[in-house]
């Protein structure tokens, strides 16, 4: 694909397989931009806290209705904080930022992002985000459904060993007790539920660029970025 010139503010939109990093370089990349970063997993995981805490969630199963029905009683919004670079998720006013990538959640979400009701609404939040563009959008369709015509899309992709054993070394430094092998499944799992949902599944969009971050480090991700960005004139 050819892209245009980036003489203006643009949309990067990151897809790609859970726990491959995208969020850490997404974050790097508006940091480097001036972007705004945008992580649309944590909107999910946010709707996904609120079914657990709401009695949406029947003994590990989904009550798809009774989250439907809530929809409108949940409001999320994003607040800058500086010591994260990042911006914090809020659901009703309430800090959830630090509630949202525990491994209960994380293996709930992938059923609560197959129902179309809730993607239509994170969707519809995630265009306006990125109405005014300098944005640096992670999540699995992206560049597929939010922003078809991003002018620059990357999908990354990493070993599911190498994913699970970074998120494991993150989750145990958070202190959450779980085994490897927890993460090996949820991982395994999420990848399939979100490959094969009937709405919006994940896939590589056709003018994507792959990123395998496997071996890398971040400042050779950054390397690898500042290239291809340098290509947009
Ligand atoms: O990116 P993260 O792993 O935090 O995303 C959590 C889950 O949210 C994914 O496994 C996927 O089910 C869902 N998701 C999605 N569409 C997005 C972002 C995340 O379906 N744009």
């Amino acid at each position: 694909m050819k892209y245009s010139k980036p003489n203006r503010k643009i949309v990067i939109a990151v897809d790609g397989f859970s726990s491959c990093g995208k969020s850490t370089f997404a974050k790097m990349v508006a940091a480097r931009l001036g972007y705004i970063f945008i992580d649309t997993g944590a909107m999910y995981r946010a709707v996904t806290l609120y079914a657990i805490e709401n009695g949406c969630i029947e003994n590990g199963i989904l009550n798809e209705e009774r989250l439907v029905a809530s929809l409108d009683d949940i409001h999320i919004d994003f607040r800058f904080n500086p010591d994260r670079g990042a911006s914090d998720i809020y659901v009703n006013g309430q800090w959830v930022e630090g509630k949202i990538r525990t491994i209960t959640v994380s293996n709930l979400v992938s059923a609560v992002s197959a129902i179309g009701q809730v993607r239509e609404r994170l969707v519809a939040m995630q265009q306006e985000m990125g109405r005014e563009k300098g944005v640096v959008m992670d999540g699995r369709d992206i560049g597929t459904v939010v922003f078809p015509n991003a002018e620059l899309k990357i999908f990354m992709t990493a070993d599911p060993e190498v994913r699970a054993e970074r998120r494991y070394l993150e989750l145990q430094a958070k202190g959450e007790e779980v085994s490897r092998q927890e993460i090996v499944e949820n991982i395994r799992q999420r990848d399939y539920l979100d490959q094969n949902r009937a709405i919006s599944p994940l896939r590589k969009a056709d003018d994507a660029i792959v990123l395998d971050n496997g071996g890398m480090s971040l400042e050779e991700e950054m390397e690898w970025f500042d290239n291809i960005f340098s290509t947009l004139a």
